[in-house]
């Protein structure tokens, strides 16, 4: 695989001012999920699958053998630590490399093995003898294609034979080239150029069009029309393959139009419960008030780990400076780092070099480490509208399965404001928030 001179500056940093709320990026979280991911995220769950032409045959593997890939891609498979597939791959991979190709739409959760999936396919379809691109892949950003031509990369390991170009900012061709390699991994806007502007390849001769987190891409102003512009040039006999996360009325409309006949296969993600979750409000007259909150009740519980919830950078950052003057050792995860930064505030976290991570709303989801036992509301997440926002206050206390562990939450509520937000939370979920006399915090344990 070529290897291309990428940079691997971050995204572009965000200029929000520190008393705005961090909202979370989609491509940025995306991206971060995909680098701190630490294998497979397997769920219990069943998966669903939907077949528009029932005439087509569904199988599904118990191991990569069974899927008879040339030799030297089995072994670059297993070069990465895969023994056997993952639940999305045991039913995606048979359809993906089936003959005649067949059409598919695959929704499940960041971290299933999705990317890896229509990596492997893309790979096994390449005729490494016909020096043109056969394989197109479509992501919403710069980085995020980088991530899935590094996966290619490795699982093309024992296949030197097979070219790779990035179609992405910074890549750029003197006019008139030809190109010659099997698979571009690129943004949409440098695809268009390079195929519709300037003709470097021919879109009739594309054998896979993959669409990578569509979800993201469609929240991306203009990827939508560039995908569908290029889809049009594509030959009716191409593979469509489409991914995402996510999954609802305005994708799936997308989805039909990228994807005739499609194979769609769901794997639900398991929800996150309150189940064995002691939530607890404490009553604060000012932040001050709220900070002594925390110190009282780590002066009473044995905590393990421990993230606490601000609603903007500022705050963020005066609770953390408080908190390590009096020995705590805090690391602070908000919107200003770039994602190498908040890779390696992360990683510090994880590997519980700091106790407390101080956070703002910029990865809710995501942050599942498995040592929190205390998750703290500095402030109640609320939405645009000032309202609370049940769906983070789940994601910033809730615990799937996997972590079923017991775990405490615990709210300051220094306003009717964010009183009112407490009481619409526990009608919400139907679950108990108990009022917490912090001079009597024994009854937590
Ligand atoms: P997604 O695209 O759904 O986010 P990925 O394909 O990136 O998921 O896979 C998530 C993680 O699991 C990656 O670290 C990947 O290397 C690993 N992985 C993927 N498939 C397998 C497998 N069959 N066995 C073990 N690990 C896998």
């Amino acid at each position: 695989i070529a290897g291309l001179g990428v940079s691997k500056n971050g995204p572009n940093q965000t200029s929000d001012s520190e008393e705005a709320a961090d909202a979370a990026n989609p491509a940025e979280t995306s991206l971060l999920m995909k680098i701190i991911r630490q294998g497979l995220v397997e769920s219990k769950l069943d998966i669903e699958v939907q077949r528009k032409n029932p005439s087509s045959p569904l199988y599904s593997v118990k191991t990569f053998e069974a899927l008879h890939l040339k030799p030297n891609l089995l072994k670059g498979v297993y070069a990465m630590g895969f023994n056997a597939p993952s639940k999305i791959q045991e039913t995606a991979l048979p359809t993906l490399l089936a003959d005649p190709p067949q059409n598919m739409i695959a929704q499940s959760q960041s971290g299933t093995g999705k990317t890896a999936a229509f990596v492997l396919a893309m790979l096994s379809r390449i005729d490494p003898t016909k020096n043109y691109p056969q394989v197109l892949c479509l992501s919403p950003t710069y980085e995020l294609a980088i991530q899935t031509g590094e996966v290619a990369a490795k699982m093309a390991k024992f296949c030197p034979e097979i070219k790779l170009k990035y179609a992405v900012r910074g890549e750029e061709l003197p006019k008139g080239t030809k190109i010659t390699d099997h698979i571009l991994i690129g943004t949409p806007g440098k695809l268009l150029d390079w195929g519709i502007k300037f003709c470097m390849f021919d879109l009739s001769k594309i054998k896979v069009f993959v669409l990578d987190e569509a979800d993201v891409m469609i929240d991306r102003q203009g990827h939508q029309d560039q995908c569908i512009r290029i889809h049009k040039c594509l030959p009716s006999t191409c593979q469509m393959m489409f991914f995402s996360a996510t999954y609802d009325s305005a994708l799936m409309e997308f989805a039909e139009i990228i994807v005739p006949n499609p194979i769609i296969i769901r794997l639900l993600r398991e929800e996150e419960s309150l189940d064995n979750i002691k939530q607890y409000y404490v009553k604060c007259k000012s932040p001050e008030d709220k900070y002594k909150a925390i110190c009282n009740i780590y002066g009473v519980i044995t905590i393990g780990q421990a993230i606490i919830f601000c609603h903007t950078r500022k705050t963020a950052s005066w609770l953390s400076e408080k908190m390590s003057k009096d020995g705590h050792s805090v690391a602070v995860l908000s919107g200003e780092l770039t994602v190498d930064q908040r890779i390696a505030v992360l990683d510090r976290f994880r590997a519980g070099l700091e106790k407390v991570l101080i956070t703002t709303n910029v990865l809710s989801r995501g942050i599942d480490v498995e040592q929190v036992t205390l998750v703290v509301n500095f402030d109640m997440p609320m939405d645009l509208d000032k309202k609370a926002d049940c769906e983070t206050y789940l994601h910033r206390i809730g615990r799937t399965g996997r972590f079923g562990k017991a775990g405490i939450a615990i709210n300051l509520i220094d306003s009717n404001q964010a009183m009112e937000i407490c009481l619409d939370i526990e009608a919400h979920f139907g679950k108990k928030i108990k009022l917490l006399d912090i001079e009597d915090a024994e009854e937590i344990e």
